[in-house]
């Protein structure tokens, strides 16, 4: 990495950042709200003006991608070499909904810079996320002199990510030929603080069930058949209680087989990380941290799986007593999956294990509400190296690592595409995502601005190692 190289560009980032923000602002007045329905011109409009920025940007390839529902907007900027590596970003559009009325102290839809902030909707998610890439493939054109990027860069923005994305598969699959890439970089996701810049590394997977038991075929009185037949509200406090075991670990036999655990390293570097548990426990509205033993916090929520109670109920819950047997019971029940975890077979395991657990005269059923994977890219990757070291150009810092609890669609891509996912996010947890007075801090965004000026390069080299 040369010094000169840097200044070059810092320079042309300084001669083009009011316009740059001008520009997002302008993006950022479109209310693309896709989860309601008399906003769908609107999420049209902000996909037709984001094709023409790209256009702008000097992408020669820039299509508008109709589904079902939202568009979706694809770029495309080949490299001059052709054996360079591809690279596909992922980002969307849309936006959360928002009114004033909600407790924004400006109009969600009129951006005001104050403070260092840039206040809007989609400020932060995700559309300066999004934006900050634009500026920042010119910064690294002008900078090396070239009249390409160093990598074959590939953009993918989609207009349904707030509503949960529901076209968004089988759009990958549909275009996986033109998405091919040899790495995704996903800018939807945020680092760890304003001092603290981090490179997320993966994110857990999901798997939904609802389990029913049911036991007589109405309910019925408790003193002439209590004691004599079984309860399926018992019986679903019986199998919840059985969910872990005393050390917190899930009880669903085979539930870890193939876990990828932590290294010793990566639990190193989560321990560097300024944690403050009080803190953490307020933000959470939370009296204590507890989980399974042997795991910090931050390891319990960001590599290790887990089984939650997310409902229950059974029988009479009105005022007053009722003395019943009730007819049925049930629960829902959601694990968090880590990398190595394949969501069909903890399916099989889950449906086994209930299977096994309910009584003679309690019958069940098990609805599976859908899944998503995991996904994780090993600290060692090269373009992980890459994106760190980009990265720590633009913040004068090393960055470290984190994970993300959560699960996302990004994952649909690296599933599809078979290539891993990188997340360059530069939001910070003050920003307010999904609530009033969302924000982006100006100084972050023309650092994400860097970060992706210095990432192309780096990337191609990075990415030809690991061919
Ligand atoms: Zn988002």
């Amino acid at each position: 990495m040369s010094e000169t190289l840097d200044s070059a560009v810092q320079t042309y980032i300084q001669q083009h950042r009011a316009s740059f923000l001008e520009e997002l602002a302008q993006w950022l007045r479109i209310p693309s709200v896709s989860a309601q329905p008399e906003h769908a011109e609107d999420v049209r409009r902000s996909a037709d003006w984001l094709a023409g920025a790209l256009k702008t940007t000097g992408f020669p390839v820039v299509e508008v991608w109709d589904t079902p529902g939202a568009p979706a907007v694809f770029a495309e900027w080949p490299a001059e070499e052709p054996d360079a590596p591809v690279v596909l970003v992922y980002g969307h559009h849309d936006v959360q909904p928002a009114a004033r009325e909600d407790g924004w102290d400006t109009d969600p839809f009129e951006p005001v810079v104050k403070d260092g902030r840039l206040y809007a909707r989609g400020a932060a998610d995700d559309k300066g996320q999004v934006f900050f890439h634009t500026l920042g493939v010119r910064a690294h054109l002008a900078a090396t002199g070239r009249t390409s990027p160093a990598v074959h860069l590939k953009l993918l923005v989609e207009g349904e990510e707030e509503s949960g994305s529901p076209h968004f598969r089988a759009l990958v699959e549909e275009r996986a030929e033109r998405l091919a890439a040899d790495a995704v970089i996903v800018s939807d996701t945020g680092m760890w603080s304003e001092d603290t810049p981090t490179v997320c590394t993966g994110m857990r997977g999901l798997a939904e069930f609802e389990v029913r038991l049911s036991g007589p075929d109405q309910d019925i009185h408790s003193g002439s058949f209590g004691g004599a037949v079984p309860n399926p509200a018992t019986a679903v406090a019986r199998l919840v209680a059985a969910l872990h075991d005393a050390d917190g670990r899930v009880a669903v036999p085979g539930f870890y087989d193939g876990v990828v655990e932590l290294t010793e390293r990566e639990r190193a570097l989560f321990a560097e990380l300024p944690f403050d548990e009080e803190r953490w426990l307020r933000t959470a509205k939370s009296y204590a941290a507890s989980g399974e033993a042997g795991y910090s916090t931050l390891e319990r929520i960001w590599a290790r799986p887990t089984a939650e109670v997310n409902g229950i109920g059974g029988g009479y819950q009105g005022t007053g007593g009722k003395t019943i047997i009730p007819s049925s019971a049930m629960v829902k029940l959601t694990f968090r999956l880590v990398a190595g975890q394949d969501p069909a077979r903890i399916e099989r395991l889950v449906r086994a294990w209930v299977a096994e657990r309910v009584p003679a005269g309690i019958r069940h059923e098990i609805h599976f509400g859908g899944s998503t994977r995991p996904c994780l890219t090993p600290l060692d990757h090269p373009a992980l190296q890459s994106l760190a070291r980009a990265m720590g150009r633009a913040f004068r810092q090393p960055v470290r690592f984190t994970r993300e609890g959560g699960s996302g669609p990004a994952v649909d891509l690296q599933e599809v595409l078979g290539a891993p996912v990188l997340f360059l996010g530069i939001s910070v947890p003050s920003d307010g995502w999904h609530a009033p007075n969302e924000k982006v801090e100006l100084d972050l965004l023309v650092k994400g601005v860097e970060t992706a000026a210095y990432l192309w390069g780096d990337l191609a080299e990075g990415l030809r190692d690991a061919r």
